[in-house]
């Protein structure tokens, strides 16, 4: 089985991306990691990708291509694998979907983590971290509030957040996300492929609703 991950910012993609890997051992394959490591590696192509990054530009779809189908290369397709990053963009999905193609295989599911900016907002901005337990809360959502107001319920010392991130800086990275992603969304819906899950749920509920899809699909 193979699914794409599609999560905006906020929308809790570590956690659940971690659920997929750890509990039910997808290979997970991120499009920005696969990115990063070329970079560290010095290849030809992480110079190139260095270069494009440093000035600020996108990587072109074909360079994205090459890297996810090198990567397909290397891994067992026999176990379930997860692609989160990619595709963002429309002919990025028809790539993926060639890529696929040559290796015998089709995408099987897109789960799309759904979640709307007021939500997404409130995440960034309330959250606060044990900077002993490094434990997370958040102030604004309504669950995993801390006990007393501002204190780890663990450790008793004040909570922190984090100075970077601002309203502006996250309402950019949600629209340009969405506007990007938008577009792949719909043409995997068209195909009925695409799982939609509500993203402003708390997390526990949204892993059970995970679980239970996880569940039907391996039927
Ligand atoms: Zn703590």
């Amino acid at each position: 089985m193979n699914i794409i991950f599609i999560a905006p910012p906020a929308a809790g993609k570590g956690t659940y991306s971690t659920l997929l890997k750890e509990k039910y051992g997808f290979t997970h394959i991120s499009a920005g990691e696969l990115l990063r490591s070329e970079m560290n590696s010095n290849t030809e192509i992480g110079k190139k990708i260095t270069e494009i990054v440093n000035n600020g530009l996108m990587i072109d779809d074909n360079l994205m291509k090459e890297l996810i189908k090198s990567k397909l290369n290397t891994i067992d397709l026999n176990i379930p694998f997860m692609l989160d990053g990619y595709p963002r963009k429309l002919n990025q999905a028809e790539d993926y979907e060639e890529i696929l193609s040559n290796l015998g295989l089709e995408v099987d599911k897109v789960l799309f983590i759904n979640i709307d900016k007021e939500t997404g907002l409130k995440r960034i901005l309330g959250r606060l971290t044990c900077p002993v337990c490094k434990k997370n809360y958040n102030k604004l959502t309504g669950y995993a509030i801390p006990q007393e107001e501002n204190l780890c319920d663990d450790c008793k010392v004040e909570l922190i957040s984090r100075k970077d991130d601002t309203k502006e800086s996250y309402e950019k990275r949600y629209n340009t996300y969405m506007t990007e992603t938008k577009k792949v969304i719909e043409y995997f819906r068209n195909k009925g492929k695409l799982i939609e899950i509500d993203g402003s749920k708390n997390p526990d509920d949204i892993i059970k609703v995970i679980e239970s899809i996880l569940g039907v699909l391996n039927d």
